[in-house]
C-alpha cells in the first residue's frame, strides 16, 4: 500500500513520457472503498471530482467512465479487473504457496476408436471406484487414483465439449489423450482432435488402442501420426505414445503413469490459500435439490458455507458432493465437485469464485447485470474479417487463423497450399484446421475459441450452422470460385498495406458571439486563439471538454470577405455544415488529415 502525496503538483493532463503507476480496481468497488485503499479520505476524493464538475456519492460504484476521470485526477494508470482476475493474479503472485495440482484430462479421437471403452477401463482399474462398489454418479468428471496421485478425467469425451468450454473462455483441460485405433489409423476426427488440442495449446498423449486385434497395425498408425506432426519418442520426436487395449485392459496403468509424469513435467500448480476458484463444467436444475453445478476447483479449497459468484449467478454453498454422491467437507484444487446452493443454474464454462460474504456476492452480480443492461456484455466481440484486419493493422494481431472447409478434398488441398502464400510481413495466414465436408458445429466452436474465420468453398452452410455462427460471433465466408476467394483475401490484405491517415492539428478559435443570419443560420463570431483555421479543414466543436460536433466549415469570413484561411489573433465568422447549436464560449478546433508515413 503506497500512500501518494497528492498535495502539490497536479498531474499534467497530457504527457506521454512518465510511466504512470498501474493500479487495478476490482469491479463493483465504491469510491469510498477505493479511497481507503489508496489512503485518501473519501470526502477529499469526491471533492476533487466535484471540482471537476462531476457529481458523485461516495457509495457510487466505479465504472469505466469514472476510471478515466480518476486516472487523470490521481495521475495513475487505473483499470478495472474482475474478482476472478484479481484472485488469479494473487494466486500466482506468491510462488512459495503453489503446490502441484493433479492434471485434468480429456479423451479425444475418432468415433468408435474406443474413447468410452478406455474411460471405462481406466475407471475400473481404479481402487477407489471398486471400494465404492463402482457406483459412479454422473457429475461430468471423475477422479482416478494411480499410486498416491489422482487424475481428473472429464467424462464427455471428444473435442466438441472441449472446444465449447474453450469458446466460453475456460481453460480446463491440461492434457489430451488422443485415442487412435490401430486397426483403423488416423481418421478425419483424429485430425480434428489434434487441431483442436493444438489450437488450445494443450499437450497430447497418444493412446494407440485396439492392439489386441489381429489387424492392428501399430507401425502404420505411428507413421500416419507423424504426418500429422505427432512424432513418437522412439522415432526421435517428443510425443508420448502408449499402446493399449481398452477392451482387454492392457497397459492402462502405463497410460496413467505417463499422464502423471507429463503433469509433473508441465508443473501444473495451484495455490490452495487464495479464495477458491474453479470452472463450471456442467449445470442443471434438479427437481429436489434445485440448481446444481459441477465445479472443477483450480485454486483454493472450497468449503460448505462459503459465498460465491459465477458469471451473473451467486449463492452460498449448502453442500458439496463427490462423484460417488459422498458429501464432502472440503474440495481441494483438481477436485471435481457437485455444488449445491446456486441462486440459479450457472453457465458451463463460467468461472466460479468464492467471495467474502453473500452481500459482496450480490453486489458484484448486481453490478454485472447493470453492465449487461448497458450493453457492456462480457461475451466475445464480433470479429468480422474487416474487424480482424483493423486489429492486425493496429498491431494487436499478427496472425489470421483460418478454418477451411470444401466440398471435395482436392479443393481443400489447393486452398491449403495457396492461402498461406498470401501472408505478408504484417500478417500471417494460419490454417488451423482444414477438411473436406460441410461446416460442422465443431468448426464453429473451434473458430469461436480461436477467433478464426471459416472459409467455405463450394458448399452451403446449413441454417442451423448459420444460426450458431451468429450466436458465437463467427464469420463464415462462402465462395464458389477459387479466384474470387483469393482476390477477396488479397484485397483485404492490400488494404492493410495502405498508409494510415494521420490527424494534423491546425489551430483553435473561440466563439465570442452568435449571429443569426437569415437563410444561413447561426454564424459564430470567433477569435483565433492559436494557429490558424482554414476553409477546407475538418473541425470539431468543444464545449466543457466534450466534443459536441465534428464536421466541416461551410463558410469562413473575415470582415464579410470569404477567406481561405485566417491566423492567430484575428477575428472571423465561421458557419458550420449541419450544426445549428453553436454557442458562445465553444472552442472550434481545426485539423486536417494526411497520410502517415
Ligand atoms: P468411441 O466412439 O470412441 O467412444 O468408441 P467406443 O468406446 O464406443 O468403442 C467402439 C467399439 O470398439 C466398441 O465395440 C468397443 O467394444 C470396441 N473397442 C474399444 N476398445 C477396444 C479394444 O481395445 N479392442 C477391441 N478389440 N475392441 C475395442
Amino acid at each position: 500500500m503506497e500512500t501518494k502525496s497528492k498535495k502539490k503538483a497536479k498531474p499534467p493532463a497530457k504527457k506521454d513520457k512518465p510511466e504512470l503507476k498501474e493500479l487495478k480496481i476490482r469491479e463493483a468497488t465504491t469510491i469510498k472503498e477505493f479511497a481507503e485503499k489508496i489512503n485518501l479520505k473519501s470526502k477529499d476524493l469526491s471533492d476533487k471530482l466535484t471540482q471537476r464538475g462531476f457529481s458523485f456519492n461516495v457509495n457510487d460504484i466505479i465504472d469505466e467512465s469514472l476510471i478515466k476521470v480518476l486516472s487523470e485526477e490521481l495521475g495513475l494508470n487505473l483499470s478495472l479487473s474482475s474478482v476472478e482476475e484479481e484472485v488469479r493474479s494473487l494466486a500466482y503472485s506468491r510462488p512459495e504457496e503453489l503446490i502441484p495440482r493433479s492434471p485434468v484430462v480429456t479423451i479425444m479421437g475418432h468415433v468408435d476408436h474406443g474413447k468410452t471403452t478406455l474411460l471405462d477401463s481406466i475407471r475400473k482399474s481404479n481402487i477407489a471406484d471398486k471400494e465404492a462398489g463402482g457406483i459412479t454418479q454422473h457429475i461430468g468428471a471423475s477422479r482416478v487414483y494411480h499410486k498416491d496421485r489422482f487424475i481428473t478425467f472429464i467424462d464427455t469425451p471428444g473435442h466438441e465439449a472441449f472446444t465449447r468450454m474453450r469458446a466460453r473462455g475456460a481453460k480446463l483441460t491440461d492434457i489430451v489423450v488422443l485415442v487412435v485405433a490401430a486397426d483403423d489409423g488416423v481418421m478425419p476426427q483424429t485430425r480434428e482432435a489434434i487441431n483442436h488440442a493444438r489450437e488450445a495449446g494443450v499437450p497430447i498423449i497418444v493412446a494407440i488402442n485396439k492392439i489386441d486385434k489381429p489387424e492392428a497395425n501399430i507401425e502404420k498408425t505411428k507413421q500416419q501420426l507423424s504426418k500429422e506432426g505427432l512424432l513418437v519418442e522412439e522415432w526421435g520426436g517428443d510425443t508420448i505414445c502408449v499402446e493399449v487395449s481398452a477392451k482387454e485392459r492392457l497397459n492402462i496403468e502405463e497410460l496413467l503413469e505417463m499422464i502423471i509424469l507429463l503433469g509433473e513435467v508441465m508443473e501444473i500448480k495451484a495455490n490452495p490459500k487464495v479464495p477458491a476458484q474453479g470452472v463450471v463444467l456442467e449445470a442443471r436444475l434438479d427437481s429436489k435439490k434445485g440448481p446444481l453445478a459441477t465445479i472443477i476447483v483450480q485454486h483454493g479449497v472450497l468449503k460448505p458455507g462459503e459465498s460465491f459468484i459465477s458469471g451473473t449467478c451467486y449463492g452460498k454453498i449448502r453442500a458439496l458432493f463427490d462423484e460417488h454422491g459422498k458429501s464432502l467437507t472440503k474440495a481441494e484444487p483438481g477436485f471435481p465437485v457437485e455444488v449445491l446452493g446456486f441462486s440459479e443454474v450457472p453457465s458451463p464454462g463460467d468461472v466460479f469464485q468464492v467471495v467474502n460474504d453473500i452481500e459482496t456476492a450480490k453486489r458484484i452480480v448486481e453490478y454485472r447485470l447493470s453492465q449487461l443492461k448497458k450493453g457492456e456484455t462480457r461475451r466475445p466481440q464480433h470479429l468480422t474479417l474487416e474487424d480482424l484486419f483493423k486489429k492486425i493493422e493496429e498491431g494487436e494481431i499478427k496472425e489470421l487463423p483460418l478454418i477451411i472447409k470444401g466440398d471435395v478434398f482436392g479443393s481443400v488441398e489447393v486452398l491449403r497450399d495457396l492461402l498461406p502464400n498470401l501472408s505478408s510481413d504484417k500478417i500471417k495466414l494460419k490454417i488451423i484446421h482444414s477438411a473436406a465436408g460441410n461446416i460442422t458445429e465443431s468448426d464453429v466452436l473451434l473458430a469461436s475459441a480461436s477467433k478464426a474465420i471459416i472459409i467455405g468453398y463450394n458448399l452451403k452452410p446449413s441454417a442451423k450452422i448459420v444460426e450458431m455462427a451468429k450466436e458465437e460471433n463467427v464469420e463464415i465466408r462462402a465462395y464458389n470460385v477459387i479466384y474470387e476467394l483469393i482476390d477477396d483475401i488479397k484485397n483485404a490484405l492490400r488494404g492493410l498495406q495502405e498508409p494510415k491517415l494521420r490527424e494534423v492539428y491546425l489551430g483553435k478559435a473561440e466563439v465570442r458571439r452568435i449571429f443569426q443570419i437569415p437563410k444561413v443560420g447561426p454564424v459564430a463570431g470567433c477569435f483565433v486563439i492559436d494557429g490558424k483555421i482554414t476553409r477546407n479543414a475538418d473541425v470539431r466543436v468543444i464545449r466543457n471538454n466534450e466534443i459536441v460536433y465534428q464536421g466541416k466549415i461551410s463558410s469562413l469570413k473575415h470582415l464579410k470577405e470569404n477567406v481561405s484561411e485566417i491566423s492567430k489573433d484575428y477575428e472571423c465568422g465561421i458557419a458550420l455544415q449541419k450544426f445549428k447549436d453553436i454557442q458562445e464560449g465553444d472552442i472550434i478546433e481545426a485539423y486536417i488529415r494526411e497520410k502517415a508515413m
